[in-house]
C-alpha cells in the first residue's frame, strides 16, 4: 500500500485543531503542534517527513509569523506551509504570502477548499523537488557523460582555477542529427549518441585539462587548454570525423564544431556556449568544413543581419526603399541608352545604405520577394510617369532575384504589373543572375522562355562570374549579356584578362547578342572596350546610380 502522506496541524485551539483533524483524516496522516516552538521541534528534530503544515498564525510562545521566519532561514521552502488566518482581509493575505506561506485559508473552513488548498500545494511541491533533483543530477543517464549543469560548473572551476592558461570551448554537433534518427530510429539515433560520448571519453585522455559533457540531443561541449596551435585541433576533429566515418558506412555524418577561444575569462560559461554556437554558424551546411571559429567581426555581422531582419518589414511600410537609376551609354552613339534600377535602404538613422548590406541578408530570409515586387512597380510607375508625360524614355532594367525567378507565378505578376501600369514590354527589360542557372538550369531556362515569349527582353546578369558561362549560352535564350569588369583580374593577370573578355564579346556578337559592360571606372577600360567592339558600358565613368529626380533631370527632360 502506498504510504500516506503526512500533515502538520499547528495550531492552539484544541476545538480548531480537532475540526481540520476530521476533514483531513481518512486521506492523511496528521500530526498536531499546540504552537510553532512545538510544531519547530517536530519538524527539525524528527525525521517526519511532514508534506505540508497548516499553520494558524495567532498563538502563544512562537507565533505563525516566527515559525515561517524560522522556516525561511532554515532554508525549507520547499515545505508547503498553508496559513489558516481568522481575517480575511488583502492586508493580512499579502502579510502572510509575504512572510514565506503558499497558501492561506479563512476560517471557519470550507471542508472542499481546505482539501484542495492542500493537494495543489503537495502537488506544487512534489514538481519543484523533482526539478531541483535534475538540476542536481550530474550525469547524462543517457551517455553517462556530466550534463549540461555539471559541465558548465566544471569549467568555471577549470577557468577560473588557472588565470594563466587560455582556453578553448568548443560545441560540438551532428549536422542532420534528425534526419539520421529519422532514417534509423530513435534508438539507432541513442546508439550513435553513445559511441559519440565514448570516443570523447578517449579522446580526453589526452588531454590534462579538459571539461566535456552532453548539453541535450545531438550536442556535445568540451573546454580544453589551448596549446597555440590551430592545427591540433583539427587533427582532433579530424579523428572524430574518421570514427563516424567508420562507424556509419552509409550515411554521411558530418560534424560542425564551433570553437570560441576564452578570451575573457571574466564571461559567464553561458556566454563561453553562446559564442562558441555562433561560430558553428561559419561551418553549417559547408561540406568538409567541420570548423568554425568564433570572431569579434562576425558577431557584430550577424548582429547587423538580425537587425536588418527585424527592421525589414516596417521599413518597408514606411516606404524608406527608394530605386536608384544607373544609366548605361551607347559606346558607338555616345549617349544615354537605359537604365538599371538599383535600390537603396534610406535609414532614417543609418543614413543610405547599399544593397550589398541587406540584398544578402533578404536572399536568405526570403524577404527579397517582397523587394523585389516593391522595386518593380515601383520602376513600373516611373515609366508610365514618364510615357503620361508625353517623354520617350529608355528602357529600364529591374534585377530578378533568384527567389523570384523560382517562383512560379513569376510570369504571370510581370505581365501583370506590365498590362497594370499600360506600358511597353519593351520599357522594361529583366537582369537575371548566371548564378541562378547553376542551381536550377531546367526551371530558369523554362522560366526565361515563357518571359521572352509574353515579350521582356532578357539579360544575362553578371556573366562570366560563373564555371559553366559559354556552355550556359548555348542552352538559354537571353538577349543581351552583362559582362562585370570587376570579374577580371585586378593586377598582374590583366593582359590574360583581357583576352578572355575580348573573346567573349566576339563570340557573343558570332551569336548576335549585344554586350553591356558594367563597372567600368576608368577611361582606358572605356577605349579597351571600345577597341573590341563592345557596344554598351554602364559604370562609375560615367554616372554613379542617381536619384529618380536626376536621372529625370539629366536623361529624360534634360540636355543629355
Ligand atoms: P548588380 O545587379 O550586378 O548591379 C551592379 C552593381 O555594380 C551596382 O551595385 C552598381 O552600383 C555597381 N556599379 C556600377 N558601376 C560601377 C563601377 O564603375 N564600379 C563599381 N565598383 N561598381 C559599380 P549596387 O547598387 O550596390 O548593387 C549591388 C547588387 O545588389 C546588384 O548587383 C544586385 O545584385 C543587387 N541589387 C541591387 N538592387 C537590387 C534590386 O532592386 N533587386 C535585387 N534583387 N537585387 C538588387
Ligand atoms: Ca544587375
Ligand atoms: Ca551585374
Amino acid at each position: 500500500m502506498e504510504e500516506r502522506q503526512k500533515i502538520l496541524i499547528v495550531e492552539d485551539e484544541d476545538v480548531n485543531r480537532r475540526i481540520v483533524k476530521k476533514i483531513l483524516a481518512d486521506q492523511y496522516d496528521i500530526l498536531e503542534a499546540e504552537n510553532g516552538a512545538v510544531a519547530w521541534e517536530m519538524i527539525s528534530e524528527e525525521e517526519s517527513n511532514v508534506d505540508a503544515i497548516l499553520l494558524d498564525i495567532v498563538m502563544p510562545e512562537m507565533n505563525g509569523y516566527a515559525f515561517l521566519e524560522r522556516i525561511r532561514k532554515a532554508s525549507m521552502t520547499e515545505l508547503p506551509v498553508i496559513v489558516m488566518t481568522g481575517e480575511a482581509d488583502n492586508e493580512t493575505e499579502q502579510k502572510v504570502l509575504n512572510a514565506g506561506a503558499w497558501d492561506f485559508i479563512t476560517k471557519p473552513y470550507n471542508a472542499r477548499v481546505l482539501r484542495s488548498r492542500l493537494r495543489n500545494a503537495i502537488a506544487r511541491r512534489q514538481v519543484s523537488v523533482y526539478e531541483k533533483m535534475q538540476k542536481m543530477a550530474a550525469h547524462d543517464p543517457l551517455t553517462g557523460l556530466h550534463n549540461r549543469g555539471r559541465m558548465f560548473e566544471k569549467t568555471r572551476q577549470m577557468v577560473d582555477a588557472h588565470p594563466d592558461k587560455t582556453f578553448l570551448f568548443l560545441r560540438i554537433d551532428i549536422d542532420n542529427f534528425s534526419l539520421y534518427n529519422a532514417a534509423f530510429g530513435e534508438e539507432e539515433g541513442d546508439r550513435l549518441l553513445c559511441f559519440l560520448a565514448q570516443f570523447f571519453e578517449q579522446l580526453a585522455k589526452e588531454y590534462e585539462l579538459i571539461t566535456f559533457g552532453r548539453m541535450n540531443a545531438d550536442i556535445f561541449c568540451a573546454c580544453v587548454e589551448y596549446s597555440g596551435k590551430r592545427n591540433e585541433i583539427q587533427e582532433a576533429v579530424d579523428k572524430v570525423q574518421q570514427k563516424l566515418a567508420e562507424y556509419s558506412k552509409n550515411y554521411l555524418l558530418e560534424i560542425s564544431v564551433g570553437i570560441y577561444q576564452i578570451d575573457d575569462p571574466s564571461l559567464s560559461v553561458e556566454e563561453f556556449y553562446q559564442r562558441a554556437s555562433i561560430g558553428t554558424q561559419k561551418c553549417k551546411r559547408q561540406f568538409g568544413k567541420h570548423i568554425g571559429y568564433y570572431d569579434e567581426a562576425y558577431r557584430k555581422q550577424a548582429e547587423r543581419d538580425l537587425q536588418i531582419t527585424n527592421e525589414m518589414k516596417n521599413a518597408l511600410e514606411k516606404k524608406q526603399f527608394v530605386v536608384y537609376l544607373q544609366p548605361k551609354f551607347d559606346l558607338t552613339e555616345n549617349c544615354a541608352c537605359g537604365a538599371e534600377a538599383l535600390v537603396r535602404w534610406k535609414h532614417p538613422e543609418r543614413g543610405l545604405i547599399p544593397p550589398g548590406e541587406f540584398i544578402p541578408v533578404f536572399e536568405k530570409n526570403g524577404f527579397i520577394a517582397q523587394l523585389d515586387y516593391y522595386v518593380w512597380e515601383n520602376t513600373c510607375q516611373m515609366i508610365k510617369k514618364w510615357v503620361d508625360e508625353g517623354k520617350n524614355p529608355f528602357p529600364v532594367s529591374i534585377n530578378i532575384s533568384r527567389i523570384s525567378l523560382y517562383n512560379p507565378k513569376l510570369v504571370e505578376i510581370l505581365t501583370g504589373l506590365v498590362e497594370r501600369y499600360q506600358i511597353d514590354y519593351g520599357l522594361l527589360q529583366l537582369e537575371v543572375t548566371e548564378s541562378a542557372y547553376m542551381t536550377n538550369p531546367e526551371l530558369m531556362q523554362n522560366t526565361i522562355h515563357l518571359l521572352r515569349n509574353a515579350g521582356f527582353v532578357i539579360l544575362m546578369d553578371d556573366f562570366g562570374s560563373g564555371y559553366s558561362s559559354l556552355n550556359t549560352l548555348k542552352d538559354i535564350e537571353v538577349d543581351i549579356l552583362k559582362l562585370d569588369m570587376k570579374f577580371l583580374p585586378k593586377s598582374g593577370a590583366v593582359e590574360k584578362g583581357e583576352i578572355i573578355l575580348a573573346s567573349m564579346i566576339k563570340m557573343a556578337s558570332w551569336l548576335g547578342m549585344p554586350v553591356v559592360a558594367e563597372g567600368v571606372e576608368t577611361r582606358q577600360q572605356r577605349d579597351f572596350l571600345e577597341g573590341v567592339g563592345c557596344e554598351y558600358v554602364q559604370g562609375y565613368f560615367y554616372s554613379r546610380p542617381i536619384p529618380q529626380a536626376e536621372y529625370e533631370a539629366k536623361y529624360i527632360y534634360g540636355e543629355a
